[in-house]
C-alpha cells in the first residue's frame, strides 16, 4: 500500500468542479494534434505544432531536446499557463482521463493545476513564498483544492513532508524556505505537488537548477514516488542521458515539432532521425558504438526563421536537396517508432551500446 494511502482524506468537493469525469483507461493524460502561436514583433508565429502523445497510468512519458524547441512551451500549453496576451493554443486537445482541458475557464483550470495535474519547475525556490513556512504553503494548497480544515490541512502538509522524505517532518514544516537547501526545497515542491493525489505529474527540467550531487537525490524520489502512487508522469528535460535513467517513452522535439517519439530502447539503440542521432552523440558518457564525444553544430533557429523542409536542414549533416523543398512527415518504424525524415528508412544511425 502506498504511504499517500494512509493520508487518503476524502476529497470534500469544492464548488464548481468541473464536469463529471471521463474515464480513458488507456491514457491517463492524451496530447493530440497541440499547435501553439506566439504574437510577437515577426507577427503570429506558430512555436509547437502537430504536438501528440499520451501518457499510461504509472508511467514516464519524457521530451527532450535544446532550448527553443518547444518542450516547456509544450508543458505550459498543456497546463493552460498560456498567457492570452502573448500567445494562443489554436488548435488540438488535452484531455486528462478523458476530459477535455481546452476551452475551459482559467477560473476551471486553477482547479485542475495543483489537484489533477501537479507541476515542479526548474527553480523550487522561485517557486516558494519566501514570507510563509513550507507547512503553511503544502497546507493552503490542500484547503483550496480540498477542502480540509486548517488543523486537518496542517497534519496533511506534515504527512506529505514525511512522503518526501524529509527528516524531522513536523519540524520542518515550521521553518521557511531560506532554511532549506535546492535540492530540499524541490522536496517541499514535490510535495505541494503531489498533495491532492494528482493523476499526472510535470516535471520540467526539475534538477536542472540543483547541484550535481542531489540531482541523483531527487531523481530517485521521483520514481519511488511514481511507483509508489501509480501517477503519470511528464518528464521535460534538455538531458538525454537523465531521460533514458527516468522515462518509459521518449519524443525528441526539434524546432517546434515532435522528430522522433519511441520507446526509450528504440530512440538510444536505434534512433532513426539525425537529431536525436546526434544527442546522443553529444552525451559525455553515452558510449556511442564506435563514436566521439560531438557537439551539434549551431543552434535551433528562432521560430520565425524556421527553415523551409525539414526545419533540421541547416544542421544535418545527412541533408539532401529534398531536406531543403519539402517538409518530411512523421513516418512509422518498428513497433511505436515513427520518426520525421525523408531518409529515416536508408540512414544507418548509430545508437549507444548496451
Ligand atoms: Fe536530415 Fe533530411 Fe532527415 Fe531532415 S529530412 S533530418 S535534413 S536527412
Amino acid at each position: 500500500m502506498s504511504e499517500l494511502s494512509d493520508l487518503d482524506i476524502e476529497r470534500r468537493e469544492p464548488n464548481g468542479v468541473l464536469g463529471a469525469d471521463v474515464v480513458d483507461e488507456e491514457s491517463v493524460l492524451e496530447v493530440k494534434d497541440l499547435a501553439v502561436d506566439f504574437f510577437g514583433p515577426h507577427g503570429t508565429v506558430r512555436v509547437v505544432e502537430d504536438l501528440s502523445f499520451d501518457i499510461k497510468p504509472g508511467e514516464t512519458f519524457g521530451i527532450v531536446g535544446e532550448s527553443g524547441s518547444g518542450k516547456t512551451v509544450s508543458s505550459l500549453a498543456i497546463m493552460g499557463l498560456i498567457s492570452s496576451n502573448v500567445a494562443q493554443i489554436s488548435s488540438g486537445s488535452v484531455r486528462l482521463n478523458g476530459r477535455e482541458l481546452l476551452g475551459l475557464s482559467a477560473r476551471q483550470l486553477r482547479k485542475v493545476r495543483g489537484r489533477e495535474i501537479g507541476m515542479i519547475f526548474q527553480e523550487p525556490k522561485r517557486s516558494l513564498d519566501p514570507s510563509f513556512t513550507v507547512g503553511h504553503q503544502i497546507a493552503e494548497t490542500v484547503r483550496v483544492h480540498l477542502g480540509l480544515s486548517r488543523r486537518e490541512a496542517w497534519q496533511h502538509a506534515v504527512k506529505m513532508l514525511d512522503l518526501v522524505r524529509i527528516p524531522d517532518a513536523a519540524r520542518r514544516a515550521k521553518q521557511y524556505p531560506f532554511e532549506f537547501s535546492g535540492g530540499m526545497a524541490q522536496r517541499v515542491m514535490l510535495a505541494i505537488a503531489l498533495s491532492c493525489s494528482p493523476k499526472v505529474l510535470i516535471a520540467d527540467e526539475p534538477t536542472t537548477a540543483l547541484d550535481v550531487s542531489v540531482q541523483n537525490n531527487v531523481l530517485s524520489l521521483i520514481q519511488e514516488l511514481q511507483d509508489e502512487l501509480g501517477i503519470g508522469v511528464l518528464f521535460i528535460s534538455h538531458d538525454l542521458g537523465v531521460v533514458a535513467e527516468m522515462c518509459d517513452r521518449v519524443a525528441v522535439m526539434y524546432a517546434g515539432q515532435i522528430v522522433e517519439r519511441g520507446t526509450v530502447e528504440d530512440i538510444f539503440f536505434g534512433p532513426r532521425h539525425p537529431y536525436t542521432a546526434a544527442l546522443l552523440s553529444a552525451i559525455p558518457g553515452g558510449h556511442l558504438s564506435g563514436g566521439r564525444l560531438t557537439a551539434i553544430p549551431g543552434i535551433v533557429p528562432p521560430a520565425h526563421a524556421w527553415p523551409t523542409g525539414c526545419r533540421f536542414n541547416t544542421r544535418c549533416p545527412h541533408a539532401v536537396d529534398t531536406c531543403r523543398t519539402e517538409a518530411p512527415p512523421l513516418v512509422s518504424g518498428t513497433g511505436e517508432n515513427v520518426a520525421r525524415c525523408h531518409l529515416t528508412s536508408t540512414l544507418s544511425l548509430k545508437g549507444v551500446s548496451e
